[in-house]
């Protein structure tokens, strides 16, 4: 059986690519949290960041939570674990108002046919809770 006309290294640069993707959300995941330290708590202190992610931004949490676990100690914060919050995305129809959940990036509303849909959530990445061990 066939499964695809598309050459190996087409699959791997695929891939490649989405591990890049991932590598540069972890680094600017540490990056965002050492910005957000207040005054007096030091890096190492660090033991969870919590972190929102709309299902839009197609991240792999796996691979996002290796990348971030390799890379955590170069930028001094080596306890930090991340946990990821995944984000459903929800659209509502500015034709007939019903609001709806999508599986797959297809903007049509469900109930009316009507493509004129404005995303409610579903997209961005956010830090939204930070929590680091006491002296
Ligand atoms: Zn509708």
């Amino acid at each position: 059986m066939k499964v695809s006309d598309k050459p190996v290294w087409h699959l791997l640069f695929q891939r490649y690519c989405l591990l890049m993707h991932e590598l540069y959300i972890a680094e600017s995941i540490l990056n965002s949290v050492l910005d957000l330290l207040p005054a007096g708590i030091t890096p190492e202190r660090v033991t969870k960041v919590h972190l929102s992610v709309g299902q839009l931004d197609a991240v792999v949490s796996e691979s996002l939570i290796f990348l971030f676990d390799a890379i955590k100690g170069t930028k001094g914060l080596p306890h930090a674990q991340l946990a990821i919050e995944t984000i459903a995305v929800l659209c509502q129809c500015k034709t007939c108002a019903h609001q709806f959940n999508l599986d797959l990036p297809i903007f049509i509303c469900p109930q009316c046919n009507g493509s004129d849909v404005i995303l409610l959530q579903g997209r961005g990445i956010s830090i939204y809770r930070i929590e680091a061990k006491d002296d």
